[in-house]
């Protein structure tokens, strides 16, 4: 349902475009400092519901209103994303799944298919941009719009009533590419009040900001709302007697300075006064040639990892011999146990497509992560996902320009003396029973990976089409069971493209 929050009614002052808070605005207004922010609410905050979740939910019946958790799901697993109905039970991100465990035993606790996460991500992504030319998308399932760009006619006048119908059919939109997902979307004058809007009505909500009321609506909320303000910049707040944005309010540009230092401390000034000036800033064109693997088991070997990585160096060093290209910036990609990612970049002074260039590039960017005082500890933790990728002039980290390469350290053709000693690297996931993996059997049809232990897999035999079906156990090396994969055909700028993945995605067995 949608919600105004602040008032459509004129009795109550203050209408969309009055409020004396904007009479002041404008160019020359002598605010000093004072940003400029949006008459009306044309910033679009979009958010995916218990994305990963929901996603699991969506192709496994059987689990439809049960509590869902995806993650880590071995010994140091932490949770990416739970169900809401596992959130009653407490179960939240970034818990250990062991925590999570205790807390909610009957979950099903599932490692994730990042195949059906980008696969989703896209046609939400595609669904925003038909709404307007200018969608920057924050991660898979989050995405700001510039409704102001948009060349929707019924957005002319951009009044909360037209953006909140507007807003209400994209987000029937997107339960209809996505097959049933649901999200929860904020409209408002910033970047800033789009997000806190997105999250007051979740799931499946909508709520806009009528300009005019941002403040009001802000000075009951604790200072967290406030991006950048994490538990030691709330604690050092909470010290100084502030708790909420009315009491930052009250304190002086100097003050919070000096409590929070320079940098943080005048973005905190602005933002308690819903000041946010940011623009929707679409996704850049971005030319790469990526490859990754991802990994049964957390990998906490570094030279496993270096070994892997200078692996897929020579990959993406053969693929781009073979497309003619040369690029300058080289990037690792690292997705840790707990599902965050962090890459690292280097750019070289010219062009290369030399695999020895890549790998030494590459090496050194694995040593900074490692030497971190942060990602350091992280990496050795477990990484369930390595990536290489050489790219042009712009950045490379976009999750949905990866090419899916399940397995393609096995395809990569480059020797390295070092391997003799290494331990075997953990097989690719797309390889091993994973809980929640797609299958396909060769009797009993598609199914999904319930659990797997002692030689026995188990299989739940549905689709997200089917009802909830069937459980059948098999050996673990049946040869009437496969994994599935989803058929890639979607365009992509990636010179690699699906012919290059073929060998990468056979089925054990
Ligand atoms: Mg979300």
């Amino acid at each position: 349902m949608a919600r105004a929050v602040g008032s459509l009614d004129p009795a109550l002052g203050t209408g969309p475009h009055g409020g004396g808070l904007w009479t002041t605005r404008g160019p020359g207004a002598g605010l000093g400092s004072v940003r400029d922010v949006r008459r009306e609410a044309s910033v679009l905050h979009l958010d995916l519901d218990a994305f990963f979740a929901a996603v699991e939910q969506r192709d496994k019946p059987s689990l439809r209103g049960r509590p869902v958790v995806v993650g880590g799901t071995g010994g140091r697993g932490v949770v990416a994303t739970a169900s809401y109905e596992a959130r009653i039970y407490g179960v939240r991100s970034a818990m250990s799944t062991r925590e999570a465990r205790s807390r909610c035993p009957h979950a099903a606790f599932l490692s994730g298919r990042f195949g059906a996460y980008r696969e989703a991500s896209r046609a939400v992504m595609g669904a925003l941009r038909e709404a307007s030319p200018l969608v920057e998308p924050l991660s898979l399932d989050e995405a700001f719009v510039d409704l102001a760009a948009s060349p929707d006619p019924t957005l002319a006048d951009l009044s909360v009533e037209s953006v909140t119908a507007f807003a209400e059919r994209l987000r029937a939109r997107v339960t209809e590419v996505t097959d049933g997902l649901t999200c929860s979307v904020g409209v408002a004058t910033s970047k800033f009040m789009a997000k806190v809007a997105s999250d007051l009505d979740k799931p499946d909500g909508l709520v806009v900001v009528a300009p005019g009321t941002e403040r009001e609506l802000l000075r009951p909320m604790s200072v967290t709302v406030i991006p950048g303000v994490g538990p030691a910049t709330a604690d050092r707040l909470r010290r100084a007697g502030v708790q909420t944005v009315a009491d930052l309010e009250q304190v002086s540009q100097e003050e919070l300075v000096r409590l929070v230092g320079s940098a943080h401390g005048i973005g905190l000034f602005h933002l308690a006064r819903a000041h946010d000036d940011r623009p929707v800033v679409a996704e850049r064109e971005t030319k790469s040639v990526s490859v990754e693997g991802t990994y049964d088991s957390d990998l906490s070997d570094l030279r496993l990892m270096e070994h892997l990585l200078v692996r897929q160096s020579g990959e993406v060093a053969a693929r781009l011999a073979k497309a003619g290209l040369s690029g300058r910036t080289v990037t690792i990609k690292v997705r840790l146990h707990d599902f965050t990612t962090t890459s690292r970049s280097a750019t070289l002074p010219e062009p290369t497509d030399s695999p020895a260039v890549v790998a030494r590039v590459v090496r050194s960017l694995l040593a900074e992560l490692a030497a971190g005082v942060e990602t350091g500890p992280a990496l050795r933790a477990g990484v369930r996902l390595l990536g290489v990728g050489v790219s042009g002039l712009a950045d490379w980290v976009q999750d949905d320009l990866f090419a899916d390469l399940d397995g393609s350290d096995e395809a990569a053709g480059t020797t390295d003396e070092e391997a003799e000693d290494l331990p075997e690297p953990p097989r690719a996931r797309s390889s091993g029973w994973a809980p929640g993996a797609d299958v396909v059997h060769d009797e009993h049809g598609r199914g999904w990976v319930w659990g797997s232990g002692r030689g026995v897999v188990t299989v739940r035999f549905e689709t997200r089409e089917s009802p909830a079906g069937p459980v059948r156990s098999f050996p673990v090396d049946d040869p009437a069971l496969h994994l599935w994969q989803q058929p890639e055909d979607e365009p992509t700028d990636d010179p690699g493209g699906p012919a290059a993945r073929e060998g990468g995605l056979s089925a054990p067995g």
